[in-house]
């Protein structure tokens, strides 16, 4: 890493690049001018590198350069003809877009919801049961032990580890992988399609059941006693903290996972203070979540278009509404809504009419989606910039470029909310 120049100063930001918001990266520049980080793993830096440059405000309609008052008035339009208008992609951005975005379907009696990602399992079982949790600080501070349920923290959490300064605490694997390169003082290979049974055993074993060994073989492909082991382990300890992967192969039984998940939980709270964190790769869908449920009663997938809100698990998800072609026009505010939709749901999503808000922080994206003739695409540069939940449900203030105009996208939104 070149040498920072002393005479420029430092400045200190939160890394939005993956939900463990690191509040220590430090920005500076070298003699040549170009930016040095410290504290940021190769992820968050290369996130940071890509963003360097500001790029300018703009309005397009199609491929069109407009005024902020012609799309603001072709963007009104377009959503005053649409009868069922979806307003999704609120992982991708600040807390205080988040808001924008409840508000403005609610003006155009639409339907919002967090992002194309169908996966809200965890929400549902959570919702079912209830959960147990902590901070980063109280797994740093507190946890005798950290287990990583068919998570990989070295791929998409590359910090992690130290935050929750796992040196110096009983480390646990259980996945297909000892992602720890033999860190970890104990390793259960599992399949993670066997995720719910291992899971279902572990709460049998901790309610003190008698399980056939065969069975338990057969069901998990791992033998009882290396499940006796963990459950014991794990209860000799005051407190412990479990991070429980969601990015499995296909085939990983996801919801009966979640369920089963829960329940062990609070049974083993009888015994130790063992609680669970969900690392999301990326996005702000906690934020995302918590703004839902203030706002409608319900965290994600809400029909806004009738007085009472309307909620039906995934009926009015992003995924479903577009295979159905229930919806007729999308205002996006990020490409999170985009990139986890299936094939057919994708082709729907770029025949229909869309104002999207686009961010320099997700160049990618873009590019792959069909531009039709009357579609807005507003490219504003301070849509990440504002409150980020952290994967333990903790807000911190991103802030990309504080010399940034925070005016612009706030002109954008309050100028379409009068026109409805
Ligand atoms: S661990 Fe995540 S939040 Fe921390 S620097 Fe790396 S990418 Fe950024």
């Amino acid at each position: 890493m070149p040498e920072a120049d002393q005479r420029e100063p430092v400045l200190p930001v939160v890394c939005p690049a993956c939900s463990c918001l690191c509040d220590d990266i430090e920005i500076a520049r070298d003699a040549s001018g170009q930016p040095v980080f410290h504290h940021a793993c190769q992820r968050g830096q290369s996130f940071f590198e890509q963003r360097q440059d500001v790029v300018p405000d703009a309005y397009f309609l199609g491929s069109r350069e407009v005024t902020i008052e012609g799309a603001v008035e072709a963007a009104a339009d377009l959503l005053k003809r649409a009868k069922m208008p979806l307003v999704t992609g609120l992982s991708g951005v600040a807390m205080e877009r988040q808001q924008s975005a409840v508000e403005l379907a609610r003006h155009i009696s639409g339907i919002v919801d967090i992002d194309g990602n169908p996966d809200r399992e965890r929400q549902f079982a959570f919702q079912r049961t209830g959960g147990v949790t902590a901070t980063l600080g109280e797994v740093r501070n507190r946890a005798e032990l950290v287990l990583f349920w068919c998570f990989d923290p070295t791929a998409s959490h590359q910090r992690l580890m130290e935050r929750c300064h796992v040196e110096a605490k009983r480390l646990v694997v259980v996945g297909p992988h000892d992602w720890t390169s033999g860190r970890a003082d104990s390793f259960i290979e599992l399949d993670p399609r066997f995720c719910d049974h291992a899971l279902a055993t572990c709460h049998a074993l901790a309610a003190q059941l008698n399980l056939d060994p065969e069975t338990v073989l057969a069901t998990t492909g791992v033998p009882i006693d290396q499940w006796q082991e963990l459950v014991q382990l794990l209860c000799q300890q005051n407190s412990a903290a479990c991070f429980m992967g969601n990015n499995g192969p296909d085939g990983y039984p996801g919801q009966a996972c979640y369920d089963r998940l829960a329940e062990w939980v609070i049974q083993m709270n009888r015994h130790v203070r063992l609680f669970c964190l969900f690392p999301d790769p990326m996005g702000n869908r906690l934020a995302a979540e918590d703004v839902l449920t203030m706002n409608t009663g319900f965290p994600s997938a809400v029909d806004l278009s009738r007085q009472q809100p309307g909620f039906a698990f995934l009926e009015y998800a992003t995924e479903t509404l577009l295979l159905r072609q229930e919806v007729d026009a999308v205002v996006l505010f990020s490409g999170s809504a985009v990139e986890p939709l299936s094939e057919t749901a994708r082709r729907y999503f770029d025949q229909i009419p869309k104002v999207m808000l686009l961010t320099e922080s997700e160049p990618e994206w873009f590019d792959q989606i069909a531009l039709n003739e009357g579609d807005v695409r507003v490219q504003i540069s301070n849509l990440v910039d504002g409150d980020w939940a952290r994967m333990d449900n903790v807000l911190l203030p991103v802030q990309m470029n504080p010399k940034r105009n925070d005016e612009i996208e706030a002109d954008f939104m309050s100028a379409l909310l009068q026109q409805f």
